[in-house]
């Protein structure tokens, strides 16, 4: 295949990719080199034609292998050789090339359209979060509630009044330095837990929000928003209290206020919890 198909059909999947997540993923963002098919096969026929003492043998068959460092060789003589074949670029490689940069409004829009999952037919609204863009804080919830779901907005019913007083308590809050958001966008029938399907159909909606928001961290509220954000399966009580990494952004795990309201005992490991976090959260800002 030529240099300049391989582009193409990168710029289609680079495109495609963006249109479908809502933002274009890293992989796509580095610069890629490509070469024709001829150039790799010359070379690295060349390579592999030389070392005998290679030769690996075992019962049923014999090949050969090229030593470690001949296989580095050939990746960086054919990437060198590429270069000037690289030069092609055909006007729809061009064209493909620029993608609007994606807003929190575009991201929204395509959650009102999406039908990904069945909660589509029972949503009233959907509810795709609320806050400033570029927060000191994303606050992640499960999915909207019946509140939620009758206004559109996330946490406006009784966990989410306790939601913004924790979050008081801190010196957050959803109008000035954080943005609230759920790993499913419509409420499950009956505030049941989101199905793994149904989380992974909306995640990427999320990872799109995030990559726009560039919050400084991270605060899972309950299981199941830590449980996906670490791609783990873990009970709450090992996961709270403890600083993990998303994409390189310090990520707590705490209660879901809904557990707090059901048991006043979880009161006081919670706000252990938030006073560690604001103190991250103060280191951060003091750099
Ligand atoms: N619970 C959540 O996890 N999210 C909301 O938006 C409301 C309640």
């Amino acid at each position: 295949m030529k240099a300049c198909d391989k582009e193409l059909i990168f710029n289609l999947l680079k495109n495609a990719s963006a249109h479908f997540n809502g933002y274009t993923k890293d992989v796509y963002k580095s610069e890629h080199k490509f070469i024709d098919d001829e150039e790799n096969q010359s070379v690295s026929q060349n390579e592999f034609a030389k070392p005998e003492q290679n030769v690996v043998a075992n019962s049923e068959q014999s090949t050969i292998k090229p030593p470690i460092e001949s296989q580095t060789q050939v990746q960086a003589q054919s990437q060198n050789e590429g270069l000037e074949q690289n030069q092609i670029k055909t006007p729809e490689a061009e064209s493909f090339a620029h993608t609007s940069k994606t807003t929190l409004e575009e991201i929204a829009s395509k959650i009102a359209r999406c039908t990904r999952c069945t909660l589509a037919r029972t949503r009233n609204n959907v509810v795709p979060g609320m806050g400033v863009e570029n927060p000191d804080v994303l606050v992640i919830g499960e999915g909207p509630g019946y509140d939620e779901d009758k206004q559109g907005l996330p946490f406006v019913g009784k966990a989410g009044i306790l939601l913004d007083k924790m979050l008081a308590a801190i010196g957050l809050d959803r109008k000035s330095n954080c943005y609230i958001a759920n790993i499913v966008k419509c409420r499950p029938p009956q505030n049941r837990d989101p199905y793994p399907q149904e989380q992974d159909a909306c995640f990427s909606f999320l990872e799109a929000q995030i990559n726009i928001l560039k919050p400084k961290m991270i605060l899972c509220m309950g299981k199941i928003s830590s449980n996906k954000m670490l791609n783990q399966d873990a009970p709450i009580g090992t996961l709270r209290g403890q600083f993990f990494e998303y994409n390189g952004i310090p990520l707590m795990v705490t209660y879901h206020p809904s557990a707090l309201l059901r048991n006043e005992e979880l009161k006081r490991p919670a706000w252990d919890d938030l006073k560690k976090f604001k103190a991250k959260l103060d280191e951060i800002n003091q750099k």
